[in-house]
């Protein structure tokens, strides 16, 4: 799942509209947030999903990152 998550590999919707297999129009969050999903927007953006994040931080005791992308979290 990281390896698939730190190469974009993960099925967001950004994924299924660039293989077409959803088209443009439902690029956009599930939670309805207004913004297109991506893994990034998924993990370190949305209301309603990057608390999760906050809190898997937590739970395994790594500090946050400084960094607008996925990749600086890791790193
Ligand atoms: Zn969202």
């Amino acid at each position: 799942m990281i390896w698939r998550l730190l190469h974009n590999r993960l099925p967001t919707k950004d994924n299924l509209v660039a293989h077409n297999i959803i088209p443009l129009d439902a690029r956009f969050c599930v939670t309805g947030c207004g913004e297109p999903e991506t893994a990034n927007h998924l993990f370190l953006s949305c209301p309603f999903f990057a608390p999760l994040w906050t809190l898997v931080r937590s739970w395994i005791g790594i500090a946050p990152a400084v960094g607008e992308l996925l990749q600086d979290h890791f790193a």
